[in-house]
């Protein structure tokens, strides 16, 4: 069975990381978890909405759940970490209403595009 608990280091590095690459959400409304005994063999992370049905059942504005998967991720290098939280920031639109992003927008180039400006705003 997976274990899930929230996680506040991954908040801090995920709003380190949005601020680096002008990622503005409420980040009150993004939930941090780590999980434990996945089975998953490449899944690295993940990224969860709140569809609007289940807002309006819950009386709830949307939120999203970024769940990376301890057994994979916390063992990663930094660059490596950072990148796996830009893609799963990526799947997070704009509008910020309970849907996601697709792997069309979430790619390879993108994430190594924003890695760059990261990089570069945390050298200011
Ligand atoms: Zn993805």
């Amino acid at each position: 069975m997976i274990k899930y608990e929230h996680a506040p280091d991954i908040k801090q590095q995920i709003l380190h990381v949005a601020k680096g690459i002008g990622v503005n959400h409420n980040f009150d409304r993004v939930i941090c978890m780590r999980s434990r005994g996945s089975k998953a063999r490449y899944t690295i992370a993940r990224c969860y909405s709140m569809p609007r049905v289940m807002q309006k059942a819950f009386g709830m504005k949307a939120h999203y759940i970024i769940e990376v998967i301890g057994e994979k991720f916390d063992g990663m290098s930094e660059e490596e970490k950072v990148k796996t939280l830009i893609h799963e920031l990526l799947h997070i639109p704009k509008s910020f209403g309970g849907g996601l992003k697709g792997h069309g927008h979430v790619n390879k180039k993108a994430i190594d595009r924003l890695y760059r400006d990261y990089m570069e705003n945390c050298r200011k």
